[in-house]
C-alpha cells in the first residue's frame, strides 16, 4: 500500500498542537513543508444564544502575542482577541478563607491593559480552526486516531516515522461510521495528544503522573453582582474556587447582563467533590456563595457542572530522534494558577525558534540538535511550575494554627511589597 509522505505530522489538534502547526506553516523553516495535523474528534461548536461553553481558559500575554501573530501570518482571518466573546480581566484577588489573607493585583499598577483574558475552549479552537482553513500547507487530518507508530531501520535518512491511523468517515446517507486504516510517514513527529498521550506511550518514553488528590467541578454561573472583569479565587483547605469573568457581547454592552456570568474551577478533594456534584443546583450554588464569601451575591447554574480528576504528570524526556512531545503531552498541572496551556503555547514557540534556527544553518528538520535544545529551554520551566503548583495546593491545605497564621501574615506582607508582587504577576503573564 502506497503511503503520503509528510517532512512533519502534529498528533492531536487541541489548542497546542494547532498552534503548532499553524506556527510552523507560517514559520520560515516550514513554509515550505508539507505538514499533517491528525485529529480525532471533530471540532466542537461553539455554544450561542446567549450560552458559554463550560471549558474555559485563562490566556496569559505571552500567549496573546503567539495567537495573534498566528492570525495576522494568514491574510483573511480576523485576530482571536477582536472577538467580542474574549473578557480581558484588569484585577486579580486571591483569599485565604482560613484567615485574612488577601492579594491583590492590578494592571494599572504595572502600566498594562490588563492582567490577561478569559476565553472559552470552543472559542479559541475555532479561531485558530478559522486560520487553519486559510492556510495552504496543512493537511487536516479529522477525524483520525493515531493507532501505530512505527520507526524506519536506524540507516534510513528520511522517512523516519510511519503513522497507523484510523480514518473514521460518515455515510451521511446510510448515517454510519465507516472505519479504514491509513498509513502516513514523516520525517519529524509533534506530539500534541494530550495528557493521556498515545504517542507518549507507544514510543515508551518514561513519565511519571501523581495524582492531585482533587478533582476540578467546572460550570458556568449567573452572579447577582457584575464580575467587574476581575478573576477571583479563594484557597481553602479542601482546594481552591476560581471564578473567571466571561462575556457574549462588545465591553459596552456591559449593562445587558454580559459581566454577569463567570466560569468556575472548583478543585476539591475527591469526596467532597462527590458530594457537591450530587447536591440539587439549588444546593450547589448555596455552597458556592459560602465559598466565595458572597462576593458576587447570590448565584445561579448557567450550565451543566462536569467534573474532571485533576493529575499532574511530566515526561522525563520531551524529545527521541525525530520526536518531540509538547503540551499536556510532556507536561499537565494543576489547573490552581491557569498555566497549562500557557506553558503548552511557550513550547510552541520554543520548538519553533530551535527548528528556525537549525532550519538557518541548513540542518534537516529532524536534526537531533534542534530537538535537545528545545527540551534544554523548556523543561526547567516546566518542571518548575509542577513543584510551585505543588508547593501552593499543599501550603493552602495545613489546618495548623501557627501554619495558619504564617500563610495569613504572609499574603500581607507580599500584597505590600509591590516589587516582587510584580515580578510574581509578570511571569504568570508570561513577561519575563
Ligand atoms: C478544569 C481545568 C481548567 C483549566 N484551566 C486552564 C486555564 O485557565 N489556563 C490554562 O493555561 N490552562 C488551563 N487548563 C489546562 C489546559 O486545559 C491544558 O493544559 C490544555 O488543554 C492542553 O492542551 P493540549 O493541546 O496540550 O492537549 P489537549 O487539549 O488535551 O488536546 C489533545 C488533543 O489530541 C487529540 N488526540 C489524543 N489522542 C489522539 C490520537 N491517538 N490520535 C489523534 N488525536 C488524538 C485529542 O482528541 C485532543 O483534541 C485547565 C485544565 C483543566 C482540567
Amino acid at each position: 500500500m502506497s503511503k503520503t509522505h509528510y517532512d512533519i505530522a502534529v498528533v492531536g489538534a487541541g489548542p497546542v498542537g494547532l498552534a503548532a502547526a499553524l506556527a510552523l506553516a507560517q514559520s520560515p523553516v516550514g513554509k515550505s513543508l508539507k505538514i499533517a495535523l491528525i485529529e480525532s474528534r471533530p471540532p466542537r461548536q461553539a455554544p450561542t444564544n446567549g450560552k458559554f461553553d463550560t471549558r474555559v481558559v485563562a490566556i496569559n500575554e505571552s500567549s496573546r502575542r503567539l495567537l495573534d501573530s498566528l492570525s495576522s501570518g494568514s491574510p483573511g482571518t480576523g485576530s482571536l482577541f477582536n472577538s467580542p466573546r474574549i473578557c480581558p480581566y484588569y484585577t486579580m484577588e486571591v483569599w485565604d478563607t482560613a484567615g485574612s489573607g488577601h492579594v491583590r493585583f492590578d494592571c494599572a499598577e504595572l502600566h498594562h491593559d490588563n492582567l490577561g483574558h478569559i476565553v472559552e475552549q470552543s472559542v479559541l479552537m475555532a479561531a485558530l480552526l478559522d486560520t487553519l482553513a486559510n492556510t495552504k500547507n496543512v493537511d487536516f487530518l479529522c477525524p483520525h486516531t493515531v493507532l501505530d507508530i512505527q520507526r524506519a531501520k536506524p540507516q534510513a535518512t528520511s522517512q523516519a516515522i510511519t503513522l497507523k491511523l484510523d480514518a473514521n468517515t460518515l455515510n451521511k446517507s446510510a448515517e454510519t461510521i465507516a472505519s479504514e486504516t491509513t498509513d502516513i510517514s514523516a520525517d519529524l513527529l509533534i506530539a500534541a495528544d494530550g495528557a493521556r498521550s498515545q504517542v507518549r506511550e507507544h514510543l515508551g518514553f518514561t513519565h511519571h503522573v501523581s495524582d492531585t488528590g482533587h478533582t476540578a467541578i467546572v460550570a458556568t454561573i449567573k452572579t447577582e453582582h457584575p464580575h467587574a472583569y476581575s478573576a477571583r479565587q479563594w484557597f481553602s483547605t479542601t482546594g481552591p474556587l476560581a471564578f473567571l469573568p466571561l462575556q457574549a457581547g462588545p465591553l459596552t454592552n456591559s449593562e445587558t447582563g454580559d459581566a454577569q456570568f463567570v466560569s468556575i474551577v472548583w478543585s476539591q478533594q475527591h469526596q467532597r467533590a462527590e458530594h457537591l456534584m450530587e447536591l440539587s443546583d439549588q444546593d450547589f450554588c448555596r455552597e458556592l456563595e459560602l465559598a466565595s464569601e458572597h462576593c458576587l451575591g447570590s448565584l445561579q447554574l448557567a450550565s451543566q457542572r462536569i467534573k474532571a480528576p485533576l493529575a499532574q504528570s511530566h515526561s522525563d524526556d520531551y524529545v527521541q530522534p525525530s520526536v518531540a512531545l509538547l503540551g499536556d503531552a510532556a507536561h499537565a498541572i494543576h489547573p490552581l494558577a491557569g498555566q497549562g496551556v500557557n506553558l503548552g503555547f511557550s513550547d510552541v514557540a520554543a520548538l519553533i525558534e530551535e527548528l528556525n534556527h537549525g532550519h538557518e544553518k541548513a540542518l534537516p528538520i529532524y536534526h537531533p540538535s534542534a530537538l535537545k535544545r528545545y527540551q534544554r529551554r523548556r523543561k526547567p520551566e516546566n518542571r518548575m511550575a509542577e513543584i510551585a503548583m505543588t508547593a501552593f495546593k499543599t501550603l493552602f491545605e495545613r489546618e495548623e494554627l501557627p501554619v495558619a497564621v504564617l500563610r495569613n501574615q504572609g499574603m500581607w506582607v507580599f500584597n505590600k511589597a509591590k516589587g516582587l508582587k510584580h515580578t510574581i504577576i509578570k511571569r504568570a503573564m508570561g513577561l519575563d
